[in-house]
């Protein structure tokens, strides 16, 4: 999470960004050395950039968020052993051409969220920019651009009670839309929302296991046939995958006790010359981290 800063508030988002927050932010120089850091030392070869809005760092967004991309080239390589895979969730709204064509042969797949076509329920959420109209036909244009460029474009969609009874019946439309604009749809994940201990969210957005299991069996059967991954990620599966780099360079994780307001802290990841002593000094779960995370070639 490379950055809290964002340019939407979406009512279900977690975003710690007081300015007191925001001030520990890794500066841009900080934030390579953080990724050369988890590559030389502590071996990652795959990282999902995201935020708050990723595009926004530095004075003059997406300025830096461009040299970012251009620092991360270096990590690229035709072995997969040696290769940097790099995922990217956005809100989309920097995404522009410019930065599309810097992502080219950086980033292997860009993940934005679509939780409904309507724009009713997208301005409820607060997706909803001032300088966009239709915030869902920017998306729908923006994965034709990826597409185009070899990155593989994927969906996410947050589950609640504003839209587990209407997205089943609008992701068929969805895919056509994309797919009639020569967009690709490689993934789809749902993730059910989690709370973050705050009850006015939860009051608002929080859905039983059922409902989700309900949402689950329907959406999986009307997209049955159309060549898309589907993945439905319960609360148990974010508790137990959870390792979030945090803007200022520590991880947060969670044990099986944890909720949200007990999730646990490293210290910043430069501090530490491999994955061995990072568990070694934290109840990380070893097996769980090695089953979510660990690349199998
Ligand atoms: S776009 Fe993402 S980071 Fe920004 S407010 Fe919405 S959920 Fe939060």
């Amino acid at each position: 999470m490379i950055t809290n800063r964002c340019n939407l508030s979406c009512s279900y988002c977690v975003l710690e960004n007081s300015s007191a927050q925001k001030k520990l932010e890794l500066s841009l120089e900080e934030k390579k050395e953080m990724i050369s850091h988890l590559y030389h030392k502590m071996k990652f070869r795959r990282l999902t950039l995201s935020g708050g809005e990723v595009s926004i760092i530095g004075k003059k967004p997406p300025r830096d968020f461009i040299e970012l991309l251009n620092y991360i080239r270096q990590f690229r390589s035709d072995s997969p052993q040696e290769n940097l895979e790099i995922e990217i969730y956005t809100n989309g709204i920097y995404i522009n051409n410019e930065v599309v064509q810097a992502m080219s042969g950086v980033v292997d797949m860009v993940a934005m969220t679509i939780d409904s076509k309507s724009s009713n329920i997208l301005n409820e959420i607060g997706r909803k920019y001032k300088g966009i109209e239709d915030y869902y036909s920017h998306i729908v244009h923006l994965s034709k651009n990826l597409t185009d460029n070899n990155i593989i474009f994927k969906l996410h969609s947050v589950i609640s009670q504003k839209n587990h009874l209407t997205l089943p019946q609008e992701v068929k439309q969805i895919v056509e839309n994309i797919t009639n604009y020569n967009g690709k749809i490689s993934c789809w994940k749902f993730f059910q929302y989690m709370s973050y201990d705050s009850p006015e969210k939860d009051n608002i957005h929080a859905i039983s296991s059922d409902n989700f299991e309900m949402f689950t069996k329907k959406t999986r059967d009307i997209l049955n046939g159309y060549n898309i991954k589907l993945h439905f990620k319960t609360n148990q599966e974010m508790n137990a995958s959870l390792f979030n780099i945090l803007s200022y360079g520590n991880a947060q994780y969670m044990r099986s006790s944890d909720t949200w307001s007990t999730s646990q802290r490293t210290k910043d990841l430069r501090t530490y010359n491999s994955m061995e002593e990072l568990f070694a000094n934290h109840d990380i779960n070893e097996k769980l981290f090695r089953e979510f995370h660990e690349i199998i070639r």
